[in-house]
């Protein structure tokens, strides 16, 4: 395994520094280094910036408008898209009906979906989780029936990530009971003005609205929407999911976290020093620090198996899981960080532009939600519980 950066690799991280320095708007980069709302606007405007600087792919093939970047690069762009504070790319586009498109679609659609999805001029929703149907989701029960050329597709999905955003979703349903579960499920893509979509909105314990229910009722989707075979959808669903677990790592955007962290703990009082001179305090950041810096490594190693050909396998679910639990400590940390400020619930303060007076430091407001809304992490994506089965299956062969 070779992990030092080459010539190459400090001046490509220096060229992409340079970058999001001049580019990124100074609003959306407050918004993000102080962890407050980001607008639909404020995703899509980066992306565009980033689409206009042919930087918005870097996982797609490069004759369809990815960047030909090594892993190694890719790694890089990821770490400083978080250490300049940029919101981060949303993933369900570009990251994942994008790559599902690439390699099972018809070159229709790849003509029809791909430039709209690199020029975020398409919002994606994901329409997998069902009620009843979540970790096992195989026992989805949204049906397709065939209707001439078309399918009439009748369900509901749930935990729908931005649906409310969304232009179009991409989603997987049943279109047979024949035989083993998997084998009966397809997966397709529609426009979500259809007639018989209804979005509701779930409110997350944090306050936030980010999650949903979809209710089809009768949607009408031309077959031709269906990616790849009829009943193989299981496939696509599987290699979608692998490509999600990878970058939920996310070690670029914890060091940036811990920055904050440690920034907090220099400003606030503890008995005659600051909270960061408490020695209690400074062993539990360098604890989660050492964990962030080994998380790293294996990523690293993970890279760098692939620069030689051989691609992440169950490795994915280790990143999954120690990812999410990092993040998850440090918005614990940042919340005992500043005690029984981060207690008022005021959530207009998570909005640009409020100016009233907060209740105690102004970095207090944003960090509970951010605690409970992180819970999240070890449940989407696969909960990480399943990932402990599939490393215990894949790996450990028990
Ligand atoms: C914030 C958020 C955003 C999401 N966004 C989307 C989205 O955009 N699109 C989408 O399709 N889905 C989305 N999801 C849904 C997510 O994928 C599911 O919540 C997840 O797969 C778990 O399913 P479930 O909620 O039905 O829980 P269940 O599957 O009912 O699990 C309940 C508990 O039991 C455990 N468990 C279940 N089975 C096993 C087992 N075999 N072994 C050990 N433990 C087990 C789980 O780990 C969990 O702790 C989102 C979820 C969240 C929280």
């Amino acid at each position: 395994m070779d992990l030092k950066l080459s010539d190459e690799d400090v001046a490509f991280r220096d060229t992409v520094r340079r970058f999001i320095d001049d580019k990124l708007p100074a609003d959306i980069r407050d918004k993000v280094e102080n962890g407050l709302n980001l607008e639909k606007e404020d995703f899509v405007t980066w992306q565009k910036i980033l689409h206009t600087q042919g930087w918005v792919a870097p996982n797609w093939p490069k004759e369809l408008g990815g960047t030909g970047w090594t892993p190694i690069q890719r790694f890089i762009f990821d770490e400083e898209m978080a250490r300049g504070s940029t919101p981060p790319i949303i993933p369900f586009g570009l990251g994942m009906v994008g790559p599902v498109i690439i390699a099972f679609g018809s070159d229709e659609q790849k003509a029809q979906y791909l430039p709209r999805i690199l020029a975020t001029d398409d919002w994606w929703c994901q329409g997998y989780s069902e009620p009843g149907s979540g970790s096992d989701l195989a026992s989805l029960k949204t049906k397709a029936v065939a209707d001439g050329d078309d399918y009439i597709v009748t369900g509901a999905k749930t935990w729908t990530t931005m649906a409310q955003w969304a232009d179009m979703m991409f989603c997987l349903v049943r279109t047979s009971d024949e035989g083993k579960r998997q084998d009966g499920i397809s997966f397709i893509v529609f426009d979500m003005k259809s007639d018989g979509v209804t979005v509701k909105p779930i409110q997350t314990f944090d306050g936030g609205f980010e999650v949903n229910e979809v209710f089809l009722d009768e949607v009408r989707v031309p077959q031709a929407n269906r990616i790849g075979e009829e009943n193989k959808g299981w496939t696509y669903a599987k290699f979608l999911l692998s490509h999600e677990r990878t970058g939920i790592a996310a070690v670029g955007r914890s060091k940036k976290q811990i920055e904050r962290l440690k920034a907090i703990a220099c400003a606030e009082r503890s008995g005659t020093g600051t909270l960061m001179e408490d020695r209690r305090f400074r062993e539990k950041v360098a604890a989660v620090e050492i964990d962030t810096l080994a998380l790293e490594s294996v990523v690293l190693k993970v890279i760098s198996e692939e620069a030689a050909g051989r691609p992440p396998g169950p490795e994915s679910s280790i990143l999954k899981i120690k990812g999410t639990e990092i993040q998850q400590d440090i918005t614990e940390l940042l919340v005992e960080a500043v005690g029984y400020y981060a207690a008022p619930y005021v959530p207009e303060a998570l909005d640009a532009g409020w100016n009233e007076a907060p209740v105690g430091p102004k970095h207090a407001a944003p960090l509970a939600p951010h605690y409970f809304n992180w819970r999240k992490a070890s449940i989407y994506g696969g909960t990480n519980e399943i990932q402990k089965n599939i490393i215990a299956k894949m790996m450990l062969g028990l």
